[in-house]
């Protein structure tokens, strides 16, 4: 049989991207700016919303980085482009339709899940994940329910990365401040009547080993409702530490900010953030709710250049009421496509699916987390999803085109009807936008955030 030539102006190759986060869009947006063959893109997500975890994960405060969704706007106003939410990957449209649908898929789901500490007490009422307290204040609709007990005075945040951080400072700061953003209103509800009054942030190995970037560091230093504390002692660097400073200005200045927060007096602000390194927890105590935090005091070892925390069997109980892992998100399996479950990621070279034989799967592409774990920041994902579309486009001559029938992009809202799905558009999502904008103009915030997947289809 021969295949029709795919790439032209009459028979684009038809992608499909799964997952609308900046992995999904900065993959669209490369296929839209090379001009080696006509490209069809649907970016599919399941919820009718787009954009990820620009809307679910960044956080409310920092609405700035939260620009970068006018560059995916574009993308999804260009005639080539369609955005179709509310849409499960692997029940409403499964891995089998989509391969007879598209050409190629690109695989661009992040990693939305939490890794655990692996400790007694991890089950106990009032141990979270940063990954679904994050998703909460938000207002992603999975977690809209989560009501976490802000009734407790002291919290503990695991974890020394930017999202320990947003946790903190969104602990830390006023219901004023919080109101000006786009925080779900359940949040803002929950965080108005908060007890909280220390957050204590604890980082199994030291400062020159913590994971968070000086700008988010030094913004814990500025809060108007808390003081910050770090103890000196904490700061003296060993040599291999004071070693890795050396041509390295970020961490540099990292440990000049804590510094200078270790010298900083205690005011009468309502709230302290505490910063303590070199302790692992392990264990969470309580009988029916978390009452205690067990840590136990580390050191560092060189382990062939990588610092490691050895415990030194020194332990000590703080009493806190809840605690927030913050210690990585983790990839899921998407049914139908291969899974490393030691890496949580989808097995790939440079961006080609692999599979368990580690061969290449003809037509199937990765991008962002899925692909590489959770690491970087949102422009990161760039470089990354634009490496999986060189390769496709590489393939392109290669890969096994679907019927004629199946690649009009009339063919898969076809299918989408006929399994009754209440699938959403792009115009779609436009008019949700306009809602939550209008009546976040009316409170002189953002937006405020529709949490109910119900609601926004039913519109
Ligand atoms: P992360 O940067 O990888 O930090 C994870 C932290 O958890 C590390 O301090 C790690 O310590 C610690 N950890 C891991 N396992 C642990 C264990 N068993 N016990 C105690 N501590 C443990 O992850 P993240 O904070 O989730 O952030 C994910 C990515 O999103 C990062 O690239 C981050 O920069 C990015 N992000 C960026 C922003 C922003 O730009 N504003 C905001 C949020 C997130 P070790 O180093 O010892 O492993």
């Amino acid at each position: 049989m021969t295949h029709p030539t795919i790439g032209t102006s009459e028979r684009p190759v038809r992608v499909a991207i799964i997952g609308s986060g900046p992995s999904g869009f900065f993959a669209a947006d490369a296929l839209l700016k090379q001009s080696q063959v006509h490209v069809s893109v649907d970016i599919i997500d399941r919820l009718p919303t787009p954009y990820g975890l620009v809307r679910y994960g960044v956080a409310p405060d920092h609405q700035k980085i939260k620009s970068v969704t006018k560059l995916y706007e574009k993308t999804c106003n260009d005639p080539r482009v369609r955005f179709i939410g509310n849409v499960h990957f692997g029940t409403d449209l499964t891995h089998e339709e989509v391969r007879r649908f598209y050409d190629a898929v690109i695989y661009a789901v992040g990693a939305s899940a939490d890794r655990s500490l692996g400790i007694p007490g991890e089950d106990l009422s009032g141990s979270l994940s940063a990954t679904e307290f994050v998703a909460w204040y938000n207002g992603h609709p999975d977690y809209a329910t989560l009501d976490p007990d802000l009734s407790v005075e002291d919290v503990a945040v695991i974890g020394m990365g930017n999202v320990a951080v947003d946790v903190t400072r969104i602990l830390a700061k006023s219901v004023d401040e919080l109101r000006e953003t786009d925080i779900a209103d359940h949040a803002l509800d929950l965080l108005a009547e908060s007890k909280v009054k220390t957050i204590t942030m604890v980082g199994r190995r030291g400062p020159a080993q913590a994971k968070f970037t000086t700008k988010e560091l030094r913004e814990l230093g500025e809060l108007r409702n808390a003081d910050i504390n770090v103890q000196a002692q904490d700061l003296e660097l060993d040599p291999v530490s004071e070693a890795s400073l050396e041509g390295n200005p970020a961490l540099a200045k990292n440990i000049e900010v804590l510094r200078g927060f270790a010298q900083q007096e205690r005011t009468d602000k309502p709230r302290c953030v505490h910063l303590r390194f070199f302790e692992s927890p392990v264990a969470l105590l309580g009988e029916m709710r978390v009452e205690g935090l067990r840590v136990e005091r580390n050191r560092l070892e060189d382990r062939g250049g990588y610092l490691s925390a050895v415990g030194t069997g020194e332990v000590e109980t703080l009493p806190i009421g809840m605690i927030l892992r913050s210690v990585g998100y983790r990839g899921t399996p998407l049914k139908g496509v291969p899974f490393d479950a030691r890496k949580s990621v989808i097995p790939n070279q440079s961006g080609r699916v692999t599979d368990s034989e580690s061969e290449v799967i003809r037509g199937e592409y990765v991008a962002g987390w899925i692909k590489r774990g959770p690491s970087g920041v949102i422009g990161t994902n760039k470089a990354d999803a634009m490496e999986s579309v060189r390769l496709l486009l590489e393939d392109v001559p290669a890969l096994e085109p679907v019927s004629e029938h199946a690649a009009s992009p009339r063919a898969v809202e076809g299918i989408l009807a006929s399994n009754q799905v209440p699938y959403v558009t792009f115009e779609d999502w436009l008019e949700i936008d306009k809602l939550e904008t209008q009546a976040g103009a009316a409170q002189g915030r953002p937006r405020v955030k529709i949490t109910q997947v119900e609601r926004m289809v039913a519109r």
